[in-house]
């Protein structure tokens, strides 16, 4: 029976298999799942699309009406890297996919639907030498002028390759690379390393030294340590990478970009995203990057142009130069927006109707919809975690911070005429209250942008002067990230690891408040999320979601705590629980309990430091001998900022320095932890301040961690209540590095330096 069976669809799953299967029930994008029957086995599934790259079908009678309906043509190329030649459909649409008519006409599934999810890149067909020749919209006078002007600047490059003939010119690495390519010797999933060895410009021996010296890059890409040693330029790899995600490489100096090309993208959305628009026929945008590797550029730009876009690559140099160049201004941000906006039209009556936004929608009343909406997706672009809207008294302008990276800065400042329009917009936008001033009220907004849900927590407050705050926290749904990213040392990660492995027990992670403890513990339930082991999690707020988890929001409105819901899950058959927060003594002491009947149980606390959060539970009213026989272990964190890798620089400490650094570190365990030998070669990093970083030196954060084991001698202490010091004095003696230590390390290895180390670990210093 199972051969009789006739396949009408294949599944490319995200793990790599393609499975060939009949339709269960129709296929319906906006489900987000497809039911099929596999052909191997008859069995029936039903598969999420969040697994799903996309789905080959054959078209069924409705779907052949969008026969000749075609649009571009694209190479579409999932995050398994298949290639898929196919016209775009663009009367057939769904939320979370689009539909192309494939191209091979040896296969019988005519009809793709890809998952947005699922695609690394889509690459639209046509080039811009093309474009140019047939887009016959410029006279031909004014091509003769291009061309003449195209002539004059490639003698000016020809002027460059003599001054720099002692080099190799990237034209011949290009050729190289090309000749090799066209011989089949380059793959989409070749490594760049591959590429580059097969082409002759570094020798395999330089490309495993590169990765041995892997020490304090573990994340680094290859090429970026070969451009570090100076074997490559930034500039052969980025035509490498543009060969490997079959991208053009373009010389942006040889170029004239086209009017309607800059005029398609606003100066905010070029310095934000550092692309450069160069040419443009109405309905393709052709937009230089140098980050070739980032797959959500073209979407963003997608997003903001409604076109097509074809991304190209260049170096960063020649499109900052470019930019500079074309968008001649300083600033640019949402300002922009407000280009053409007068004050007095922007003054809504604090009960003016608002609500009727939908029905009768006046100039002002957009323009702060468009105002509103930009400042919530630039602040989740940026990578704030809230964002602060502050109405001043009177005259005085209104602002907008954001906090990245742990610190607010100023994002925005807006007439004080503005101020009762943006907090009523964003009251509208998260249900509340818009005639209520006087107390203070929270809600959320969720908006999707690229496929991604974002959702915001808004909390309004009644301030002095009859103006009202309001603080959004951003809530994106983001996925778990690996043990392995979580920036532990070899030592505190073996021991966290052998924690995970246990069948019963309690880990605690603390520190204050946006030190990342959620996201440790999620990394810690996505080791140990499998088939076989069942996992709750009860949480305040949900920040990061993950599949196969039992995931519980606190709701206190309906009575659901952290303690209502842990005590519901020991009825419900777990073998992992996390609990969001021991936010009090009950739900402390039911976790313990949890833990010593056969459960791993992992916490967070607010507490300082690892010894200090043993002796905090015991004064909580722990008793002393269930907790020494459940805990685990306990790890204290911080984040601290994180050097800017695109402009840090080596210096050479001084001695004074080093010894200061010995001194924070502990001289007497410095010397005995052999952490660095003062030389002449010793080097640190410093913070130097470019575009990337906003200018303050640091980019993204860094974990600083402090482990405590709960070894036999720490129980014993534990049991008999041993104070603070004596619990601590034991544990750095079986190993415990505390978070300075571990800190200092982080500073020698050119992570974070002394000034944001000792910011973060302000809590511990002061003990
Ligand atoms: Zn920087």
């Amino acid at each position: 029976m199972v051969n009789q069976m006739k396949v009408d669809v294949v599944l490319e799953l995200m793990d790599g298999r393609s499975l060939e299967a009949v339709l269960a029930r129709p296929f319906i994008p906006e489900e987000n799942e497809i039911r099929i029957m596999l052909a191997k086995g008859g069995n029936v599934h039903t598969y999420l699309l969040s697994k799903v790259c996309c789905v080959l079908m054959v078209p069924n009678a409705q779907q052949m009406m969008f026969y000749g309906k075609e649009h571009y043509s694209e190479e579409v190329i999932t995050t398994t890297d298949k290639h898929f030649h196919v016209a775009i459909l663009k009367d057939l649409k769904a939320r979370n996919g689009f539909y192309g008519l494939y191209k091979d006409i040896r296969s019988p599934f005519k009809l793709i639907f890809f998952t947005n999810n699922g695609i690394k890149l889509r690459k639209q067909g046509s080039l811009v030498g093309e474009i140019l020749q047939d887009k016959g919209l410029v006279t031909h006078h004014s091509i003769n002028e291009a061309l003449e002007e195209q002539r004059k600047l490639r003698e000016r490059r020809l002027g460059d390759i003599i001054s720099e003939e002692h080099d190799l010119h990237p034209k011949i690495i290009e050729n190289i690379i090309e000749t090799a390519y066209k011989e089949g010797k380059v793959t989409p999933r070749m490594k760049i390393g591959d590429i580059l060895i097969n082409a002759g410009l570094v020798t395999g021996e330089q490309v495993a030294n590169a990765l041995a010296s892997q020490d304090f890059g573990k994340r680094k890409k290859i090429g970026t340590l070969l451009i570090d040693k100076g074997l490559i330029t930034e500039e052969q790899l980025l035509m490498v990478l543009a060969l490997k995600f079959r991208l053009r490489f373009v010389d942006i100096e040889k170029e004239i970009p086209k009017k309607e090309a800059l005029d398609a993208i606003p100066a905010y959305v070029v310095y934000g995203l550092r692309v450069f628009p160069l040419d443009d026929d109405g309905k393709h945008l052709v937009v230089a990057t140098s980050e070739p590797t980032d797959h959500t550029l073209p979407e963003s730009l997608r997003f903001y142009t409604k076109r097509w876009i074809e991304m190209v690559v260049s170096s960063p140099r020649q499109i900052s130069r470019a930019i500079l160049k074309y968008y001649p201004q300083k600033e640019y941000g949402v300002d922009d927006i407000l280009h053409g906006m007068s004050v007095d039209e922007l003054v809504v009556e604090p009960d003016a109707e608002i609500s009727d936004i939908d029905t009768s929608v006046s100039e002002s009343d957009s323009n702060i919809v468009m105002l509103v909406n930009k400042i919530l997706l630039d602040g989740y672009s940026k990578g704030a975690s809230d964002i602060h809207f502050e109405p001043a008294l009177k005259a005085q302008p209104f602002q907008v911070r954001y906090r990245i990276d742990g610190t607010c800065r100023l994002a925005h400042q807006f007439p004080a005429g503005y101020k009762r329009a943006i907090i009523s917009r964003l009251k509208i936008m998260s249900n509340l209250d818009i005639s209520e001033h006087g107390r203070p009220q929270s809600g959320k907004i969720l908006v999707w942008q690229q496929n991604k849900q974002i959702e915001y927590r808004v909390e309004v407050s009644p301030t002095v002067g009859g103006n009202e705050d309001a603080v959004l926290r951003i809530l994106t749904s983001a996925e778990p990230l690996p043990l392995e990213d979580m920036g532990f040392s070899a030592n505190n990660m073996a021991a966290f690891r052998r924690f995970l492995t246990q069948a019963y027990g309690i880990i605690l992670c603390v520190g204050p408040t946006g030190s990342g403890k959620t996201t440790t513990l999620h990394a810690a339930l996505k080791f140990l999320n499998t088939p076989e082991v069942k996992i709750w999690t009860v949480e305040d707020p949900v920040e990061i979601t993950q599949w196969g988890l039992r995931q519980v929001q606190v709701h206190l409105k309906i009575g659901l705590t952290f303690q209502e819901a842990l005590s519901s899950f020991l009825r419900s058959d777990p073998d992992v629980i996390m609990v969001g927060e021991m936010r009090d003594t009950e739900t402390a002491r039911i976790a313990i309990e949890a833990s010593l009947t056969g459960h791993l149980v992992l916490s967070t606390l607010h507490t300082n430091s690892a010894p200090e959060t043993v002796v905090r539970l015991i004064e909580m009213g722990m008793d002393p001998f269930n907790f020494a026989d459940s805990l685990l272990g306990v790890l204290a964190q911080r984040l601290a900022r994180r050097l800017c890798e695109k402009c840090k620089e080596p210096y050479h400490p001084d001695k004074e320095e080093y010894d200061e650094l010995a001194t924070i570190y502990d001289q007497k365990w410095f010397l005995e932890h052999n952490v660095n030998l003062y030389s002449d070669d010793l080097t640190l990093m410093k913070k130097v301040g470019c575009h990337a970083c906003n200018n303050s030196g640091y980019k993204g954060r860094a974990t600083i961690h402090e482990l405590l084991v709960n070894t036999e001698s720490i129980k014993q202490l534990i049991r008999h209540r041993a104070a603070l010091d004596e619990i601590r004095t034991m544990a750095m003696k079986e190993g415990m590095r505390t978070l300075l230590m571990d800190g200092i390390q982080k500073v020698f290895q050119g992570i974070t330096d002394r000034e944001e180390l000792l910011r973060v670990c302000r809590y511990e210093k002061s003990q």
